[in-house]
C-alpha cells in the first residue's frame, strides 16, 4: 500500500473528534497514542476537529453580527477551529520529540465544489502529505475544511472532519481509516439514550449508510458513502481507552445480516406542507428544481391522491434549512396556484435498520405497534429496503428509541 512513498510501512490515517481534543490534556492524550501508531511502524495521517464546542461557538458569534452571515466569511470563520487543534496537535507532538507538521484542508490538497457550509470533496491532492510522510513525519491534518479552485476556503458540513478523514485515507491509500471517539464503537442506539445499547463488532457499508443518513452521528454520512464506493475499511473506537470498537466493512456473514441491527434518530427534521396543490404535471418539478437549486436536500416526499384534481405535497428537510426552504418554496406557491403553505420545526424521526427486513414480512407491523403501546403518534412512514422511518413529534424521539429498541431485542444476546 505505502509503496508510493518508497518503503514497506503501512498508511493509517487517524480521526480524532472534538471530544477528543477538547483540551490541553486531551491534545497531550491524542498525541500519545498518535506516536504509539507511529512507533509500531506506521506512516501516521492525523485528522482533527475543532477542540470541544469551538464551531458552535464561532456560529454564534457570527450571528451575534447578524442572522444571516455571509456564507463566504462564515466558512473561513469556521475553518480556524480546525486550525488550531491541529497546530496545537503538532506542537505536542513535537515537544515530545516526533516530527509532525500541521498542514490546513487546502495544504494538504483537499479541493471541493463551491458549495459554502456544505461542500462536497471533488479530489485529494496527496502529493504534499506523501512527501512529508516519506521524511519521516506524522502529518496532521485540518478537518472540516477544503479549498474552491478559486481558492475559497469552504466546510464540508457540521460534522464533516470524518469526510476529510476518509477522503484523505483514500487520497494516500492508506489501509485502514480509524476514527477515534468518545464512545467506543458503533452501538444498536445512540448509548446516550439507551443505556443498555449494545456496541457492534462490524458493520456493513449498507447499514451503516442507512444509519448514518437516519441521524446517527458517530459517523458523517458522507465518511461512509466514500468508505463504500472505494472500499476504505473504517474502524469507529475510543480516543481514550483501548476497547477494540467496531470495524465497518465489506463482505459481512450471513448471521450477522440477519435482524434489525439497529435503531437511528434525528432530531434535526421539519415539515412543509403545500395545500391545495393543482393536480397537473409539472408542479413536482418546478417544486424540488428550486429546492436543489438551493442546494437544499430533501428527506421524506408524501403526496396524497387528489380529490377534485386538488391534493396536498409533504415533504421534510433538515430543521436547519428549514428558513431557507420557505423562502425558495412561497414563490413557487404562488406560481402553481397552491393555496398555501405551512410548516412544522418540532418533529423528528426514528428509523429500524437491518438488511434482515428485506422480503421478510411483519417488521413494520411490530414497528407500529411498539409505537402505539408506548402512545406515540406517527406523522409520516418513509421506507428503503433496509429502513423503516417514522417521523413523529420531537418530544416523543427518545421514548420511540427506547420502546423500538426493547421491542426488536437489541438488548439481548450478540449483535
Ligand atoms: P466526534 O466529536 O468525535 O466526531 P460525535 O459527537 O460527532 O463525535 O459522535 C459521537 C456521538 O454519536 C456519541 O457521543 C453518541 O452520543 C452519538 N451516537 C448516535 N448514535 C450512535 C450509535 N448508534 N452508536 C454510537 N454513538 C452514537
Ligand atoms: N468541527 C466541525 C463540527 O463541529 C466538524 C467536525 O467536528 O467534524 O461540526
Ligand atoms: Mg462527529
Amino acid at each position: 500500500m505505502a509503496q508510493e512513498i518508497g518503503d514497506y510501512m503501512a498508511i493509517i490515517v487517524q480521526k480524532y473528534g472534538g471530544s477528543s481534543v477538547a483540551d490541553v490534556d486531551k491534545i497531550r492524550n491524542v498525541a500519545r497514542r498518535v506516536i504509539k501508531a507511529k512507533e509500531n511502524g506506521n506512516n501516521v495521517v492525523v485528522v482533527v476537529s475543532a477542540m470541544g464546542k469551538t464551531t458552535d461557538g464561532l456560529i454564534a458569534l457570527a450571528r451575534q453580527v447578524t442572522d444571516h452571515p455571509d456564507v463566504r466569511e462564515l466558512d473561513v470563520l469556521l475553518s480556524t477551529g480546525e486550525l488550531v487543534s491541529c497546530t496545537l496537535l503538532a506542537i505536542a507532538l513535537k515537544s515530545m520529540g516526533h516530527d509532525a507538521i500541521s498542514l490546513s484542508g487546502a495544504q494538504a490538497g483537499i479541493q471541493t465544489d463551491s458549495v459554502h457550509s456544505k461542500a462536497r470533496i471533488t479530489n485529494v491532492e496527496a502529493k504534499r502529505m506523501l512527501k512529508e510522510l516519506k521524511a519521516g513525519k506524522i502529518v496532521v491534518v485540518a478537518g472540516f475544511q477544503g479549498i474552491t479552485s478559486e481558492m475559497d476556503v469552504t466546510t464540508l458540513g457540521r460534522g464533516g472532519s470524518d469526510t476529510t478523514a476518509v477522503a484523505l485515507a483514500i487520497g494516500v491509500k492508506a489501509d485502514i481509516c480509524e476514527t477515534y471517539t468518545d464512545v467506543d464503537g458503533v452501538y444498536t442506539a445512540d448509548p446516550r439514550i439507551v443505556p443498555e445499547a449494545q456496541k457492534l463488532k462490524v458493520i456493513g457499508y449498507e447499514e451503516m449508510l442507512e444509519l448514518a443518513g437516519s441521524g446517527a452521528k458517530v459517523l458523517h454520512l458522507r465518511s461512509v458513502e466514500l468508505g463504500e464506493i472505494y472500499n476504505m475499511p473504517i474502524l469507529v473506537a475510543s480516543s481514550f481507552t483501548e476497547a477494540p470498537g467496531t470495524i465497518i466493512k465489506r463482505g459481512l456473514e450471513m448471521e450477522v445480516r440477519n435482524k434489525v441491527r439497529g435503531i437511528a434518530h434525528d432530531l434535526n427534521v421539519a415539515k412543509v406542507t403545500i395545500l391545495g396543490v393543482p393536480d397537473k404535471p409539472g408542479i413536482a418539478t418546478k417544486l424540488f428544481e428550486a429546492l436543489a437549486k438551493a442546494n437544499i436536500s430533501v428527506d421524506t416526499i408524501v403526496q396524497n391522491a387528489s380529490v377534485e384534481r386538488i391534493t396536498d405535497l409533504t415533504f421534510t428537510v433538515a430543521r436547519t434549512d428549514l428558513d431557507e426552504a420557505m423562502r425558495v418554496v412561497e414563490p413557487v406557491v404562488k406560481s402553481i396556484n397552491a393555496k398555501g403553505c405551512v410548516s412544522d420545526s418540532k418533529l423528528g424521526k426514528v428509523s429500524i435498520i437491518g438488511t434482515g427486513m428485506q422480503n421478510t414480512p411483519g417488521y413494520a407491523a411490530k414497528m407500529f405497534k411498539a409505537m402505539f403501546e408506548a402512545g406515540i403518534n406517527i406523522e409520516l412512514i418513509t421506507t428503503s429496503e433496509i429502513r423503516i422511518t417514522c417521523i413523529i413529534h420531537e418530544d416523543k424521539v427518545k421514548d420511540a428509541v427506547r420502546a423500538l429498541h426493547k421491542a426488536f431485542e437489541l438488548d439481548k444476546g450478540e449483535v
